[in-house]
């Protein structure tokens, strides 16, 4: 579904990615592990399309519907609705926009896209409150401006809200574990399993091995400076908790 091919990104004078290759098939969870500053979540901005970062070398392409889109030349907002979805390791503050119209908004425009019917208000908070009970949200989240004076653990629930009510082929979850204590950590991971089918894919970008308890990775790699320097099963994750990146850097 996904395949980067010898990525090669800078910013400013900076290279960070050094020739990456990556590829997700539908149906399968890839968990990104990596020395902090190795370029994780440079990787997920770039397949998103953030804009502070330039491509020099190398493709990214998705497969939708038996055609290949290169999304190396598609806006951010294309991207999205070709169903790529970024949660961020550090989600923004939008003081001023309240949660429930931002996430009708997404909703409604998703629909649009995709050629789905929308929904109006009152439909779409059934349609959330069943996405928000899966995730032990409860609905003073909806009245508060998106993600300000969240917690930490806070912000990253409504991350996996926005993929809940998105439905997305591919979603790259940037360090969503982080700052979650171990019962946010498990209702998050259930909640990322029940989304996932045969149809999507998802990327777990993660530090610790510690999600991979909940979320079972088909394959795990390891990200060093810049490139992935080895792919494997889950045991690659425990061998890390182990012996620590050390020896693959
Ligand atoms: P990770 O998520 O693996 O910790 P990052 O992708 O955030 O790593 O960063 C990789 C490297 O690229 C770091 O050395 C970081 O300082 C640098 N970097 C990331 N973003 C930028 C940017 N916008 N401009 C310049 N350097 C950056
Ligand atoms: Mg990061």
């Amino acid at each position: 579904m996904l395949t980067i091919e010898n990525l090669y990104v800078k910013s400013e004078d900076n290279e960070i990615l050094k020739g990456l290759n990556l590829k997700v098939n539908k149906g399968e969870i890839h968990a990104i592990m990596g020395p902090n500053g190795s370029g994780k979540s440079t990787l997920s901005k770039v397949v998103a399309g953030h804009p502070e970062y330039q491509v020099t070398g190398g493709s990214i392409e998705l497969e939708t519907n038996f055609k290949m889109k290169n999304l190396l030349d598609m806006e951010p907002f294309e991207r999205a609705r070709s169903g790529i979805f970024l949660a961020f390791q550090y989600p923004a503050e939008l003081p001023g926009v309240s949660n429930f119209s931002f996430l009708h908004s997404i909703f409604n425009a998703n629909c649009k896209a995709i050629g789905a019917p929308q929904m109006d208000a009152m439909d779409f908070k059934d349609f959330l409150e069943d996405k928000m009970k899966l995730l032990d949200m409860d609905e003073s989240f909806l009245s508060r401006s998106v993600n300000e004076d969240f917690s930490g653990g806070e912000k990253k629930r409504n991350e996996i809200l926005q993929m809940a009510i998105l439905n997305p082929k591919i979603a790259f979850l940037d360090e969503t574990d982080s700052g979650l204590d171990v019962d946010s950590l498990k209702i998050v991971s259930a909640g990322v399993n029940k989304l996932k089918n045969s149809e999507n894919a998802v990327v777990l970008i993660t530090h610790y091995q510690r999600i991979l308890k909940y979320i079972k990775p088909d394959f795990v790699h390891i990200l060093c400076d810049g490139k992935i320097v080895k792919t494997g099963g889950s045991e690659l994750a425990e061998e890390i908790e182990r012996t620590g990146y050390e020896k693959f850097v």
